[in-house]
């Protein structure tokens, strides 16, 4: 390939017992999808539509660590199960949807919660609330063809070994299926599209030097620790 700049490695998460990468295309994340968070960012546990956001693909991190973004004074952690698509297409019907998936992760929305809150006052866009650099650490990817496709179980966070989210995939108001079918709906699904499915109640800041230990039962844990740039 002739390029006039050098290409960049290919962002990419492990495969668990495996020596395979899983190739990063994009990153979608769903927003409010169980009903406490929903009430606890001050919206309507109502089953409205899914609606959607996007990190770059570079924003995986999956070395454990992840530098303290510039410009925020409350960055928060969203605990959130992923799901990784070997397969794609448009307008996928739900019943079909898990047949896409290649596996699951247990994955990090890092949020600028106070850029994001100022953003949203003003109607406008979330994205440095969001889409910033390492803002998705993930754990190592674990096929379906291993563990199935869980649809309950504990998923949780701690912050330097306390207690800050507890919820269960059964919770979530749009289950895996739904997600990837109305995704579905609005572009067309490709191989290597990561899909951040929402966190459930108890988001909360972190500091520099916080360890973060997510765990989802069935899946996998996810350990991150903050550091200063
Ligand atoms: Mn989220």
């Amino acid at each position: 390939m002739n390029t006039v700049i050098p290409p960049w490695p290919l962002p990419a998460v492990p495969v668990a017992r495996s020596d395979a990468l899983f190739p990063v295309r994009r990153i979608f994340c769903v927003g409010r999808n169980y009903a406490e968070h929903a009430r606890e960012m001050g919206g309507s546990p109502e089953r409205d539509p899914p609606f959607f956001f996007m990190k770059p693909a570079d924003a995986i991190v999956t070395s454990g660590r992840m530098d303290y973004p510039p410009l925020t004074a409350d960055l928060q952690h969203e605990i959130e199960l992923v799901v990784a698509l070997a397969r794609g297409g448009r307008d996928i019907p739900a019943a079909a949807a898990l047949d896409c998936v290649f596996g699951y992760a247990v994955g990090l929305d890092m949020t600028r919660r106070d850029v994001q809150a100022e953003l949203k006052a003003k109607g406008r866009s979330w994205e440095m609330g969001k889409a910033f650099d390492q803002s998705a650490p993930i754990s190592p990817l674990v096929p379906a063809a291993r563990i199935g496709h869980p649809q309950r179980g504990a998923i949780t966070l701690a912050v330097n070994g306390q207690p800050r989210q507890h919820g269960d995939l059964a919770d979530m108001i749009w289950p895996v299926a739904d997600i990837v079918a109305n995704l579905s709906g609005y572009v067309t699904l490709l191989p290597g599209d990561l899909i951040f499915t929402g966190t459930p109640a108890g988001v909360g800041r972190v500091a520099c030097g916080d360890r973060l230990e997510g765990k989802i039962e069935g899946v996998g844990t996810l350990s991150v620790v903050i550091a200063q740039e």
